[in-house]
């Protein structure tokens, strides 16, 4: 970092800030987390200068021998770590590799049932303002009043609409997800079963959350989320789709790939295959656990009243505040967040009535359960105290996060 603050001290400094920033905060964004060095290391290396447009064994460009290795690592370790048939590591994020599947397996104007966005499905999962809302004849599902996936309403809709493909997966879900019954949905209905993991890759990686490989025809990742990997993307799929999958992706909907990101999926998905990163995923379980309880002891309620996975939804009504406001007070006192809608929500999407909350970049850095009580703590006076109390807060922020240095 000295070297880029030398050679352009104005991204440096930039740059530098949000390094501080980072050791400075408690990250409780669920979506995110922080890769390790070798990760790093992989992401700045000379393969960004690399075009490489085509698959392994059969480029566009000369010069591919070094980047095909790479490649090769990478899906087969994705291969291995999910047990699927055929790994694309090509897509430059989530969303890229979202498009793809739909323009793999659908035709345009096509029935999909997808998770409502307010309900905690993705932008790519039908939004109106987003592709898939606008190309494809988006059919929405939701969660019931208890806060789960309601699967009578899935198949209901499945069996009246008669869609191409079936969209499972979420971005604000804190339940379990019963791939298997999406999957009979599926073939009752004639449909491609289509799962988005991005948020659970990692623990289903180590067996923590149900595999949806088996299941489904094709899964997309992101690599950043609970996986601990470089920003980037990753679909899986059955070798009979998976021609389609790869042109999909290429020529389909990216030119050349970043063969620097995909050295850094590489070393991610072989620090994803060693036995810490069970010992690792199981304490983002356990920390996420520790959370809930505690949030719900110092008076918040959560949506669907608890977590099986890595993050919880805070409803933020019995404490008289809009998600904006907490995310923006949570920001004062160095502990991020993102507002979110809760189901029903009678805010605006940008107001909301909540927030999302995960347990990944916090466990990381080392923290465990008594630290979540802590962190309960200092949430619920902020909430409900906190008038004058901002530095009382920030000291007591700063005490967990020195307790555990990050990048050091
Ligand atoms: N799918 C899900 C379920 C997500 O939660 C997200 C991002 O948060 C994405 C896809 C999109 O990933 P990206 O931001 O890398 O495009």
């Amino acid at each position: 970092m000295a070297f880029l603050a030398e050679h352009d001290p104005e991204v440096g400094a930039a740059v530098q800030a949000e390094y501080d920033r980072q050791r400075r905060n408690i990250e409780l964004i669920a979506s995110e987390n922080f890769v390790n060095q070798a990760v790093l290391a992989a992401a700045a290396t000379v393969l960004t200068n690399k075009y490489a447009e085509g698959y392994p064994g059969k480029r566009y460009y000369g010069g591919c021998q070094y980047v095909d290795v790479v490649e090769d690592i990478a899906r087969k370790r994705a291969c291995q770590l999910f047990g699927a048939e055929h790994a694309n590591v090509q897509p430059h994020c989530g969303a890229n590799a979202n498009y793809a599947v739909y323009q793999a397996l659908c035709e345009l104007g096509d029935t999909v049932l997808g998770m409502d966005l307010a309900n905690g499905g993705h932008l790519t999962h039908g939004s109106p303002v987003n592709f898939s809302g606008k190309h494809y004849n988006i059919v929405p599902y939701g969660v019931n009043d208890q806060g789960y996936i309601d699967y009578d309403q899935v198949r209901d809709l499945a069996k009246k609409h008669k869609p191409k493909m079936i969209l499972a997966g979420a971005s604000a879900y804190p339940r379990t997800i019963d791939f298997k019954t999406f999957a009979d949905i599926a073939h009752e209905v004639g449909a491609y079963l289509f799962v988005d993991m991005a948020h659970i890759a990692g623990l289903v990686a180590v067996g923590l959350h149900p595999n949806p490989v088996p299941y489904a025809d094709v899964v997309t990742t992101t690599t950043h989320k609970t996986l601990r990997g470089p920003r980037g993307g990753m679909i899986l799929c059955k070798e009979a789709v998976a021609k389609k999958i790869d042109s999909a992706i290429f020529p389909g909907s990216q030119g050349g790939p970043l063969e620097h990101i995909i050295a850094a999926k590489a070393v991610a998905f072989g620090d994803a295959l060693k036995p810490e990163f069970k010992a690792y995923q199981q304490q983002i379980l356990n920390n996420a656990a520790a959370l809930a309880k505690a949030l719900m002891a110092e008076g918040f309620d959560l949506v669907s009243g608890g977590t099986d996975n890595h993050m919880m939804l805070v409803d933020l009504r019995p404490a008289k505040l809009t998600g904006k406001e907490m995310e923006k007070r949570l920001d004062e006192v160095n502990i991020t967040v993102n507002k979110n809608a809760i189901p029903s929500d009678p805010e605006k999407p940008f107001v909301t009535s909540g927030i999302r909350v995960g347990t990944p970049a916090a466990t990381t850095r080392g923290f465990k359960e008594e630290d979540m009580q802590a962190i309960a703590r200092i949430m619920w006076q902020t909430a409900t105290d906190f008038e004058g109390k901002q530095d009382d807060l920030r000291a007591q922020v700063a005490q967990l996060t020195t307790k555990y240095p990050l990048y050091e």
